[in-house]
């Protein structure tokens, strides 16, 4: 089995910004925190008594959120201990922390003390206007500043998050905060467009006329942009949302794309093993009383679920800018998503969303970049079994 990767969900925020979907619990007591982790240190424990020794191997670990950096690096130090206690280690582990700006900058430090050695700052936009709209309680000067610090503190691998098209956005202004990353010059940097189809505040407020967001067109060139500007400044664009100096890729987040094995702690995190996927408790109280899942042991999948797996591979796979060779897909799983899906991936390459070579090496075109998820239409043709 190739090397797990581990995500662990740190569920709490010190507030709620409006753009946000994932599960958070904001304003938690010092005490509840110590209850979810001794509960998380339970559910590794136990998680890793079901994993046979040779595949109990690990070589990434991401901690997101929620808000990983409300927890101080002892708390942080303690869990990389569990980890390492239940788990064989790699000795190039990459192993990355989600912050926020806002943090105390000693505690990066310790963070690097405690066996982190990749860190991802959730920026967003350097314009303080724009930040304070949706609800972000930093200032752009304590992202710059955090960045200095992790430098400081040993980071050589940091990535700095940022959103287009949030409300008040402009062009103009989307450049200056591509020019000010590139000025810090980290290693990796993520571009989200703003996702307005969720169940956010934000969403809310725009529907209601609240609240106005840059044009569908103007987010798009804010997306186009960034690929010109970061293209120029030695990035490569290696996945629909994320740029990297050369070799500085995410590699846990490439275990979500080339479809290998991650497992999942804490009440927001799934996993997936023996290629199936698990589903967390995804709620915090829940999770408290019961920590522990079952993981999925080796077992045949039904047609259905090879299918389901398969289509799922593809779509994930297909976010990468090399793009994916279907006939891999098909020696996993059985699955001929070439012949099934031959005319609407023809017709995806002759509206030019998609690079394809007739056999199976497809990827999306400049244009596919920007409507993938039509796209992935083309390679879904299965309900999910869970619902069958
Ligand atoms: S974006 Fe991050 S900090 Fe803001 S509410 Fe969501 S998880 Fe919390």
């Amino acid at each position: 089995m190739d090397p797990l990767g581990i995500y662990i969900h740190i569920p709490f925020c010190q507030y709620l910004c409006t753009y946000c979907d994932f599960y958070k619990v904001a304003g938690a007591s010092k005490t509840r925190k110590e209850l979810f982790l001794s509960s998380l240190h339970r559910e590794i424990d136990d998680a890793a008594g079901q994993i046979p020794d040779p595949d109990r191997f690990l070589d990434t670990i991401f901690l997101g959120g929620g808000t990983p950096s409300v927890l101080t690096p002892g708390q942080i130090g303690g869990l990389m201990e569990s980890l390492s206690g239940a788990f064989r280690i790699d000795s190039s582990l990459e192993a990355t922390i989600e912050v926020n700006p806002d943090l105390p900058v000693d505690w990066l430090a310790g963070y690097r003390r405690n066996g982190l050695n990749r860190i991802s700052i959730g920026v967003q936009t350097f314009d303080n206007a724009v930040l304070s709209r949706v609800g972000r309680r930093h200032a752009a000067g304590q992202s710059i500043a955090s960045f200095h610090a992790a430098r400081e503190a040993g980071f050589t691998n940091i990535n700095l998050d940022l959103i287009a098209g949030l409300p008040g956005q402009t062009g103009e202004g989307w450049a200056d905060d591509l020019n000010e990353v590139v000025s810090l010059r980290p290693e990796h940097i993520s571009v989200y467009l703003l996702e307005t189809d969720q169940e956010t505040a934000l969403a809310l407020s725009v529907r209601r006329g609240l609240i106005r967001l840059p044009e569908e067109e103007e987010a798009a060139s804010m997306y186009t942009s960034s690929r010109e500007i970061l293209k120029k400044a030695g990035y490569a664009h290696y996945e629909i949302s994320n740029f990297c100096l050369p070799g500085m890729e995410s590699r846990h987040n490439l275990k979500y794309w080339t479809d290998r094995p991650f497992l999942g702690f804490g009440p927001g995190a799934h996993g997936y093993l023996h290629g199936t996927r698990y589903a967390p408790p995804g709620d915090l109280n829940r999770y408290l009383a019961e920590p522990f899942q079952r993981l999925p042991g080796r077992t045949d999948l039904s047609p259905l679920e090879r299918r389901q797996r398969a289509e799922e591979a593809a779509i994930m796979g297909l976010r990468l800018l090399d793009g994916l060779d279907l006939a891999e897909i098909e020696a996993r799983y059985g699955i001929n998503l070439i012949s099934e899906s031959r005319s609407a991936l023809a017709e995806a390459r002759d509206t030019d969303l998609l690079h394809w070579d007739g056999k199976g090496q497809v990827r999306l075109s400049e244009k596919g970049l920007l409507l993938s998820n039509e796209v992935f239409q083309c390679l879904i043709s299965t309900p999910d079994p869970r619902s069958a």
